[in-house]
């Protein structure tokens, strides 16, 4: 039988029932394990393998619809191990243009490596323009932070007829957001610091797949790197899945009544969010998702505007990152490197209460113009 998201993500990776155990066994401290005679087995050494690490990717992989996952110290770090344990020197890859900067920043360390670094934005798959002979491809869809969706199932089924690999950055939306797996990809990668465990109080990743070759490939690049997560983040990661369906779900429900009350607004422009009926993505973004996100994004007239509108919101923090509890925004411009306007804000929208979350922007608007 089929079960619902919320039956999922509250009993995703709990281990089966043993009398007196506790239901999810706290985390492991250890560095090693007792470990006679021949070093096998499922626990050798703690940059290997451990316990905790282990309910988390059985729960992540449940969460994915069946794949197996490996955890990494950040989103970055899972990033990377793909990209770097896949492509090799004379291969071309293919990065959107448009995604996490951080991750257009390994463009030039794949170059020295000798790879062919190629780059096309998100909308309009624009990248399968660039996949001639590529050995892996990388997708971004809700684009970071601009909100742009490409066509997964399409590109997926154009990659593999050239045999390349696709992967697809799904930090934006979780696994119950959208599923790349289900939709050909043959990575869903994730920074798990944001939507995923969503209380901003640890760093993760993870990469999922499931081709048990390039899972071994990417848990052996783990092991040779050491972008190992601590045993207390994995094991707070897993209780803050628990609540997963609950908060996207609320936080989609608010990100659209945010997008909603600002598009009456004069002094806002630009303003882009998936469920919006009107908003270029949101034909495609239905289709391939379940849950649109918890961003919202928007320009200001300028950038002191901007700033004079953070500085006046009450119920949210000014931080970067985004999909946690407490509702965020920030200026993106101001840290260089996306092709943002000086008053682009990303908002990222919280579980407060709506009404109480619309109120405050729509009076910091107010307080921003006078
Ligand atoms: C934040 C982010 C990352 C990087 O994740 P870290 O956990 O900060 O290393 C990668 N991709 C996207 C889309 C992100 O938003």
């Amino acid at each position: 039988m089929e079960i619902g998201d919320g039956t999922l993500a509250v009993g995703a990776g709990r281990p089966p029932a043993e009398k007196y155990a506790p239901t999810l066994p706290g985390p492991a401290f250890t560095a090693h394990y007792h470990l006679p005679g021949e070093p096998v087995g499922p626990y050798t050494y703690g940059r290997d393998a451990n316990p905790t690490w282990t309910l988390l990717e059985s729960a992540i992989g449940e969460l994915e619809g069946g794949a197996e996952v490996s955890v990494f110290s950040s989103g970055m770090a899972a990033i990377a191990a793909v990209l770097l344990s896949q492509v090799r020197a004379g291969d071309a890859v293919v990065l959107p243009s448009d995604c996490y900067q951080t991750t257009r920043a390994l463009k030039e360390r794949l170059e020295s490596y000798g790879a062919e670094v190629r780059m096309g934005p998100t909308a309009r798959d624009a990248q399968l323009d660039l996949l001639d002979g590529a050995r892996l491809i990388w997708l971004e869809t809700p684009s970071n932070p601009n909100l742009d969706v490409c066509d997964i199932a399409r590109i997926a089924e154009a990659a593999h007829a050239g045999g390349t690999l696709v992967a697809v950055d799904n930090t934006l939306a979780t696994p119950l957001g959208q599923r790349p797996l289900d939709l050909g990809a043959d990575f869903s990668v994730a920074s798990d610091t944001k939507a995923m465990t969503g209380h901003g109080d640890l760093l993760l990743g993870h990469v999922a797949t499931r081709d048990p070759e390039l899972a071994e490939s990417v848990r052996w690049w783990r092991k040779t790197v050491g972008a190992i997560p601590g045993p207390m983040e994995a094991w707070l990661a897993h209780r803050s899945l628990a609540t997963l369906q609950l908060r996207l779900d609320r936080q989609s429900a608010n990100a659209l009544a945010l997008a909603e009350a600002l598009r009456a607004r004069p002094e806002v422009s630009g303003l882009r969010h998936p469920a919006l009926p009107d908003d270029p993505s949101h034909d495609l973004a239905s289709r391939q998702m379940k849950r649109f996100g918890c961003i919202v994004s928007f320009t200001l007239p300028d950038e002191a505007f901007a700033e004079r509108f953070l500085g006046a919101l009450t119920l949210v923090t000014q931080a970067t990152s985004f999909g946690g509890v407490h509702s965020s925004a920030e200026r993106r411009g101001r840290w260089g490197g996306d092709a943002v306007e000086p008053g682009f804000v990303r908002f990222s929208v919280g579980v407060e209460d709506a009404a109480d979350l619309v109120a405050d922007v729509l009076r910091a608007l107010d307080a921003a113009r006078a």
